[in-house]
Parts: C-alpha cells; sequence; structure tokens
C-alpha cells in the first residue's frame, strides 16, 4: 500500500533539529524537534481528556524551537502510530501516521499565502 498516512521511512538530524518522513506517496515531511513535541498528543501535554482528539497545531512548526531535543528511540505501534521516546524521558505520546501527515500538509498551506 502507498498511500498519504504510510510511511516509507524516517529519520532524524538532531545537528539541524529535524525529523523527516517519507511518506509513501513520496512526499517528504520535515519536523522540527521543538514543535513536534509541543503538539505532543499525550494526555498530559494537551492538557486533560477533554483536550484529547483535536488537531495537532501546525502553528508550532512555524513557531521557533526554543530547546534542543534528541529522540532516544522511535517505535513504531501496529501500523498506525509512532511512539517518540524524547531526551527528557517523557514518551507516552502516541502520534497517528493520519495526525502526523494532516500536521504537515497543514504547514504547508501556513506557508503558502492564500491570495495568491
Ligand atoms: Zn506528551
Amino acid at each position: 500500500m502507498s498511500t498519504s498516512s504510510t510511511i516509507q521511512k524516517i529519520s532524524v538530524d538532531h545537528d539541524q533539529q529535524m525529523l523527516s518522513i517519507l511518506w509513501g506517496d513520496g512526499e517528504t515531511a520535515e519536523y522540527q524537534l521543538d514543535g513536534l513535541r509541543r503538539v505532543c498528543p499525550c494526555v498530559f501535554c494537551r492538557g486533560g481528556h477533554e483536550n484529547m482528539g483535536q488537531k495537532m497545531d501546525a502553528q508550532e512548526l512555524i513557531r521557533k524551537g526554543k530547546r534542543n531535543w534528541k529522540i532516544t528511540a522511535i517505535k513504531p505501534i501496529g501500523n498506525y502510530a509512532l511512539q517518540f521516546t524524547w531526551s527528557d524521558g517523557h514518551n507516552s505520546g502516541l502520534y497517528q501516521f493520519i495526525a502526523l501527515r494532516q500536521l504537515w500538509d497543514d504547514y504547508l498551506n501556513l506557508l503558502t499565502p492564500k491570495d495568491l
């Protein structure tokens, strides 16, 4: 299956503070690590169960990173999500493929001027 919500390849560049995902449809997405951490979908980072299920905010990828991160492990959860272990030990966020792809598409939309 090669679609926009399957992943072919993941790589992390800690010097650049970027995580890259090569999606099944050939699109390469690059996520700034601090932004990716700020959209962590776990209940703790979201600030409560009532905030679960909301979209990841692509503005966080535009905001300048303030903190340097290391991703010490990336664990696939079935074929639908990734679990990152961050350098502070936090690993409770399950980043669904579909949410990561949506985040990237939203980010690109934010970068594209709407009044062209
Ligand atoms: Zn979290």
